[in-house]
């Protein structure tokens, strides 16, 4: 689904410093994993995912994202690609303040060309999935945080991307939040078997995660399994009393 070798990311900060964000990272992710990144403040994460999800270019090495050479594709080729494979969630949601819930929702759609009817239909089905029915028709300053991010993930998935790239989801969100949209990336994971990249500060959200990649100073550090996928749903109930 997606590779990448020796990729460096330089950031120009004024002549005549460069300076080094990635050193080198070799990541390959399979469709269907459950992936998580975890790492201080500064080692790199957004950087890497700002990548990964081609809103920005590496410096140097190689990177294919569903047989696409990241290199060699043009900047609209990118924006297209993008569009069509990836939904993305962020801590901060970037929700469009003045339109409802909705709206936000259909806004992938109707760039993407589709009708109004049939995005609007879409929009109310992904909505509902998220358990967000009933404010649907609210602007996001008279939502709370967990129904922010509902909203963000219910748009991420309005072009039924392949990829989901979530930077610290639940990162502004109480506990009992954040589990609630955990519990909704596993959903999308198990029911609709979206590859689903998370980044979390969260050692236990790292832990329900197929595969966890600690980052360092930009390298990665090393990597290692979650511990949820062989439980039984009993024992994934106690693991979420635990986190909450
Ligand atoms: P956090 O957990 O705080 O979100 P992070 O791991 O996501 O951190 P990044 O945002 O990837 O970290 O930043 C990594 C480093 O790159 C930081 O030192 C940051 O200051 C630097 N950096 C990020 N973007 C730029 C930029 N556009 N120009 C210059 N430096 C940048
Ligand atoms: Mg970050």
């Amino acid at each position: 689904m997606l590779d990448l070798r020796d990729i460096h990311k330089s950031f120009f900060i004024g002549t005549p410093n460069e300076f080094e964000v990635l050193h080198g990272i070799n990541l390959t992710v399979n469709q269907g994993e459950f992936v998580s990144i975890v790492g201080q403040s500064g080692s790199g994460k957004s950087t890497l995912m700002n990548i990964i999800g081609a809103l920005d270019r590496p410096t140097l090495g190689e990177y294919t994202l569903d047989g696409v050479d990241i290199e060699k594709a043009k900047d609209h080729e990118l924006s297209a690609l993008r569009n069509k494979k990836i939904g993305f969630v962020f801590q901060t949601y970037n929700l469009i303040a003045r339109t409802n819930a909705l709206k936000n929702v259909e806004l992938p759609m109707m760039y993407a060309g589709m009708g109004r009817g049939e995005r609007t239909d879409r929009a109310k089905m992904l909505l509902e999935e998220v358990g967000m029915t009933d404010r649907m028709h609210h602007n996001p300053d008279e939502l709370s945080g967990g129904q922010k991010q509902r909203v963000a993930i219910a748009r991420a998935m309005a072009n039924d991307p392949a990829i989901i790239l979530a930077d610290e989801p639940t990162g502004a969100l109480d506990s009992a939040t954040g589990r609630m949209i955990m519990d909704i990336f596993h959903k999308l994971h198990e029911e609709q078997g979206k590859t689903i990249l998370l980044i979390t500060h969260s050692p236990e959200l790292s832990q329900e995660t197929d595969r966890i990649i600690t980052i360092k100073d930009g390298t990665i550090l090393g990597e290692s399994k979650g511990n949820w996928k062989g439980l039984s749903s009993d024992e994934r109930a106690g693991v979420k009393k635990e986190v909450e």
